[in-house]
């Protein structure tokens, strides 16, 4: 039951309202009169408003909750998207960046160093329950540690999954919530043993490899990554593993305005002594192609020279020797040589070919990749492939020679990434070898992509947007789940109460025959398959879903999906390539034909594998699983602002994320129940003066006058509560209008 009161009364000096500017949702304002007397809002944002006599009526009065603001918007009176937005803006202003929604933690990016995170802070809050402080990161963390070792859940697991604004844009906080709460899991466990600094160390060398600078974070991941911890029975950590989504490839190769290269390769460059830069040829980042295409070579704040000494101590305490580090650094330098090899266009037999420019870069990469130049020639400028009876290599022209030279690059880069990842966790996770029957219980730390949507979108969006709409619906149907679980608990029948969900999206994309994936998928097994054959057979397929956008017409490359947080239009030209992610057979060959170990040994699974979907598919079906089994926690991490400032709140970047986060939802669940709950001792305290009593137990008391009095009561005091606030009728009004309903 929710009670809104439209109508207004006058208002007072002082006095604060919601008034609606009819576009967007309400803001806050305060009344001022004016000195010939006349009424003025002064909002938020520090505008005025002139009313009308007409507007007069359109202003509600604020409930006293969203005046001060409060530390769970489950407990706000005005339980609306502008409650909620208003109440995270009143904590933004006091630097506070830490609410509750019922179980959820809402973190909102303070962009400045907070004294939160201290020894002091970990002790306070460590053994505390949750709610007993005000909300903050340690609590959702000792939480779900507390939880494990008191349950013995086989997991519990705890979900970062900070969903950026629209635009897809990233830096809201997720991966440095995740630090914090693997910070806290290894100060509380409590032995500072190896392990947990192996751990600990794990991060600066994922970050080297998989963040780069963008325009909205300085320190972006471009992967996704879930952290299982492993507790033995006393509490203490003692291992871990680490699984990487989707890393984004193309960044090797390209980089939009203002972002760079992943920041392992300025580091090795800023930090390598000149004689071993001497060995690998290498000089200045500026000399790379790959290293400048976004115009930006130095990142402000950050210090490359001194993140390599890191990375390199990183990388000493995981178990990787110097010659594994010295192979790294040789196969890196070789993807910048390669990066600076260029094409001159030919014509061979009357059709376009190409051949590489000589240069020095050239002979670099054949040296550091360990094969011979003709054949790194040949491979970068034609294709092979299998036909029915024979290999046949077709020329490349220009153009397509260096798209097939990016190909190289970024499939080394993508599988060395993966054997990275592969290597740190056969130095944290160590298999128990205390037999079968031994029990341990983890924690896992989910920091994945948000939604995306950006100006054009691709393959990679649709995948990302997919994990997504997943975890969209695990997040929509434990909240539900909870909300039921809790009306149990009271005895109170939960019936008839139904919350769709984003299934149909779903259904559309991976459950229905010939749904959107399985089509990509089916298309890139055929040989003669094409963007364009594999739009026909989406459009033609769903044409009557409300989910699907099919293509304007037949020249027209987009489809559309309706996405829980809105509606994404894709560009289909290069799915099935980058679905296929299979290297032309020429560079395989070339590769197994090469003596560089580490090469050898990134390449070694390349035939069994599946399509990027089907990979992708395969790791989210596992990480849904393994969810499943958990108790999930969430963090959702908000962005104040694309400025990364420190005291700015965009109210429409915010309340884009209080959308597609989630947060809406929760409360719109809230409010198809008894949103207005109090314990019995504030219910004490609310309705004292109406239950006319000595009895000091709360409990007792109510449950005496619930009995006599029957509910009906009780939902009329709430409503003569609500009439008593906004009309300001004193107590002795109320008294007498409570006892009149009562009575009748
Ligand atoms: P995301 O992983 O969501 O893209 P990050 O966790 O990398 O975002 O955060 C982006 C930047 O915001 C960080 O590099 C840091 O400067 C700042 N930041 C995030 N969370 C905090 C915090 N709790 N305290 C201080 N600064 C923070
Ligand atoms: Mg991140």
């Amino acid at each position: 039951m929710t009670l809104t009161v439209t109508h207004c009364a006058p208002c007072f000096q002082g006095e604060w309202v919601w008034v609606d500017p009819g576009i967007g949702v309400p803001i806050g304002a305060r009344v001022k009169l004016t000195d010939t007397g006349h009424q003025l809002l002064v909002d938020d944002e520090g505008k005025e408003h002139k009313l009308s006599q007409k507007e007069e009526g359109s202003i509600r009065v604020m409930h006293p909750t969203s005046v001060e603001g409060v530390d769970d918007m489950i407990r706000l009176g005005d339980l609306n998207e502008a409650g909620l937005l208003r109440n995270l803006l009143v904590r933004h202003r006091q630097g506070i960046i830490y609410t509750y929604t019922g179980s959820v933690l809402v973190a909102v990016n303070p962009y400045q160093e907070l004294p939160l995170y201290t020894a002091d802070q970990v002790r306070l809050y460590h053994g505390r329950r949750l709610g007993e402080l005000p909300p903050h990161v340690f609590a959702i963390a000792d939480t779900c540690y507390f939880n494990m070792r008191r349950h013995n859940r086989d997991h519990v697991t705890f979900q970062c999954c900070g969903r950026c604004s629209l635009d897809g844009e990233s830096g809201a906080g997720k991966t440095e919530s995740t630090k914090l709460v693997l910070q806290f899991l290894a100060a509380v466990s409590g032995q500072h043993s190896w392990i947990e600094q192996q751990i600990l160390e794990a991060n600066p060398i994922l970050e080297a490899f998989g963040n780069a600078k963008t325009i909205r974070n300085d320190n972006s991941s471009r992967f996704g990554k879930y952290v299982e911890i492993f507790f033995n029975k006393d509490g203490a950590i003692e291992g871990a593993r680490m699984e990487q989504y989707l890393l984004e490839k193309s960044r090797v190769c390209h980089q939009a305005m203002e972002e760079r290269n992943y920041h392992i390769f300025y580091c090795m460059l800023a930090g390598m002594t000149t004689e071993q830069k001497k060995t690998l040829c290498l000089g200045n980042a500026a000399e790379f192609s790959y290293l400048k295409r976004g115009d930006c070579i130095v990142c402000d704040g950050r210090d490359d020279a001194k993140d390599y000494t890191r990375i390199r101590t990183a990388l000493k305490i995981l178990a990787f020797t110097e010659t594994h580090c010295w192979e790294i650094l040789k196969l890196l330098a070789a993807l910048l040589h390669l990066g600076n090899v260029s094409f001159e266009a030919t014509i061979l037999n009357n059709m376009e070919s190409s051949d590489v420019s000589l240069s020095d870069h050239f002979t670099f990469a054949a040296k550091l990749l360990e094969v011979q130049p003709a054949a790194l020639a040949v491979s970068l400028t034609y294709r092979s492939f299998m036909t029915n009876r024979e290999r046949v290599s077709k020329p490349l022209n220009s153009e397509q020679a260096a798209d097939s030279r990016d190909a190289f690059v970024k499939a080394i880069y993508g599988k060395l990434f993966i054997w990275i990842v592969g290597r740190i966790n056969s130095a944290i996770h160590k298999t128990p070898t205390n037999g079968p029957k031994y029990v341990r219980n983890s924690i896992g730390l989910l920091d994945i992509f948000g939604f995306e949507n950006f100006d054009s979108n691709s393959f990679e969006q649709l995948c990302i947007n997919f994990a997504n709409e997943q975890l969209q619906q695990f997040f929509v149907r434990h909240v539900f789940k909870l909300e039921q679980e809790e009306y149990t608990k009271e005895d109170i029948v939960w019936k008839n109460i139904t919350f769709s969900d984003n299934t149909d999206t779903l259904d559309l994309l991976a459950v229905k025959p010939l749904n959107v994936l399985a089509l990509i998928d089916e298309e890139s097994h055929f040989p003669k398959g094409t963007d364009v054959t594999m739009l026909n057979k989406m459009n033609r397929a769903h044409a009557k879903c409300n989910k699907y956008i099919p293509s304007k017409n037949t020249h027209d490359m987009e489809f559309g999906i309706r996405h829980f947080a809105g509606v994404v239009h894709y560009d289909s030209n290069g799915f099935l390539e980058k679905n296929r992610d299979a290297l032309n057979s020429g560079i395989l060959k070339l590769i197994e034909a090469s003596t560089n170990t580490l090469l050898q040994q990134l390449f070694e699974k390349e035939r069994q594998v599946s399509t990027l979907s089907g990979q992708f598919r395969q790791s989210l079906d596992s990480l849904m699983n393994a969810l499943s089994k958990c108790q999930p926690h969430f963090i959702r991490c908000f962005k104040p602002n694309d400025d990364k400032k420190s005291m700015v709140f965009d109210r429409n970047l915010c309340i884009r994320q209080l959308r597609y986060s989630g947060m809406i939802d929760t409360i719109k669940i809230r409010k198809l129940g008894f949103p207005i709950r109090h314990t019995f001792k504030q219910f004490l305290q609310r309705y004292r003066v109406l239950l006319n009593t000595t009895v000091c137990d709360p409990k007792t008391v109510i449950l005496i006058h619930c009995r006599s009095l029957g509910w009906k009561s009780i939902v009329l005091m709430e409503i003569c509560s609500y009439l008593l606030f906004f009309y300001r009728l004193d107590h002795m009004y109320l008294l007498l209008l409570g006892s009149f309903l009562l009575l009748s």
